[in-house]
């Protein structure tokens, strides 16, 4: 009975493809070999354990302290997650620990203006251009009128997020922290003491959305669009989430894990362009150099990620560099991407 149970069902299958080998027109381009084909899950593995153990120890960098909650920040947190394109998940160390997303939040308040206002809308308004400087200059500002940024800088992402649309604050926010949270896969919640801490010592941020509104860039109210771009800084945070985030980046746009589509993938090249040129601010050409991964960090001590195709990968340790990215971040990532081929300018001469 079984056996010719077995037997109908091989027979259908059987004849689905001879069916879809007849009818279909390329039924091998449907055939994707899962990710496991390319990277093995061993390789994966051993990767993120050997990136872990080897910078576990190091205590180079310091806690960001412009924001004072973020100096109390346990600084020996540290996580590593990789998710691949097809939603398998990698982890080495502490993947529980939130931290707050900070800028790395800016990337996805891009994706969400790119979604609602169209490709063109940022560049026409913002700029699409490494400054060169530090995140939060104002020399920049000054240097162009407040063009020639990128929504990865303070002054382009308060504009950003002032883009944004919807009749209220909370119809606003409640957006972006829905958004964010289909990025994660999970419902994400704002770090209060940290919202508190940076709220109240802002005044620089305040300072740059009003030249960035005096220049004509944000058409609102500055200040709601500086205490929204706050918030989104504090949304919390681990390294799963992170992770997750940076693989629906990978996986053009679509989220692997829940299959949720997030942006457009004709839209996403333009996004990991500008993470590629302005993700870690005036170290940005460093780093792709060093590894050609499109990527964002943030002062929380979080850095994303992308192997557009393969996979996503996050790391979260809050000892930062003079730039304000994230020592033992940068070092993993670098690491890991290398073992695993994920430098996307890679490639090996025709017929080799
Ligand atoms: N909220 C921080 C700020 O605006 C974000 C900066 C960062 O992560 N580089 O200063």
């Amino acid at each position: 009975m079984q056996h010719s149970a077995r037997f109908v069902s091989l027979f259908f299958t059987g004849m689905l493809a001879v069916v879809s080998s007849t009818c279909l027109a390329e039924p091998e381009t449907q055939q994707i070999p899962p990710i496991e084909s390319r990277i093995s899950e061993e390789k994966i593995n051993d990767a993120l354990s050997s990136a872990y153990k080897k910078y576990k120890n190091l205590k180079e960098g310091a806690n960001a302290n412009y924001i004072p909650a973020l100096d109390k920040v346990d600084s020996s947190i540290f996580g590593i997650v990789l998710v691949t394109v097809d939603g398998k998940v990698y982890t080495a160390g502490d993947i529980k620990s939130e931290v707050s997303i900070q800028s790395i939040s800016k990337v996805f308040t891009m994706a969400k203006v790119t979604e609602e206002k169209g490709i063109a809308a940022l560049p026409k308004k913002v700029g699409v251009d490494a400054t060169g400087q530090v995140f939060n200059s104002i020399n920049a500002i000054e240097q162009h009128q407040g063009h020639e940024m990128n929504p990865l800088v303070n002054a382009g992402a308060i504009t950003t997020t002032s883009m944004v649309s919807g009749k209220s604050y909370n119809e606003i926010w409640n957006k972006l922290l829905g958004y964010y949270s289909d990025f994660a896969g999970r419902e994400l919640t704002v770090l209060e003491d940290i919202y508190k801490s940076e709220a109240a010592t802002n005044q620089r941020n305040q300072a740059i959305a009003h030249l960035m509104y005096a220049y004509g860039h944000i058409d609102g109210d500055p200040l709601q669009a500086t205490d929204i771009y706050t918030r989104q800084c504090s949304v919390g945070v681990n390294a799963k989430d992170l992770g997750t985030m940076a693989a629906t980046l990978a996986n053009a746009g679509t989220n692997p894990i829940t299959g949720k589509v997030l942006v457009k993938p004709e839209d996403m090249p333009e996004i990991l362009a500008v993470m590629a040129t302005a993700g870690l601010y005036d170290d940005a050409g460093k780093w792709l150099y060093r590894t050609g991964l499109p990527a964002k960090s943030g002062v929380g001590g979080g850095i994303i990620a992308v192997s557009p195709g393969k996979f996503g990968i996050a790391a979260i340790s809050p000892l930062l560099d003079e730039a304000g990215n994230s020592v033992r971040a940068q070092k993993a990532i670098a690491d890991i991407s290398a073992a695993l081929g994920g430098n996307p300018y890679e490639a090996t001469p025709y017929g080799k």
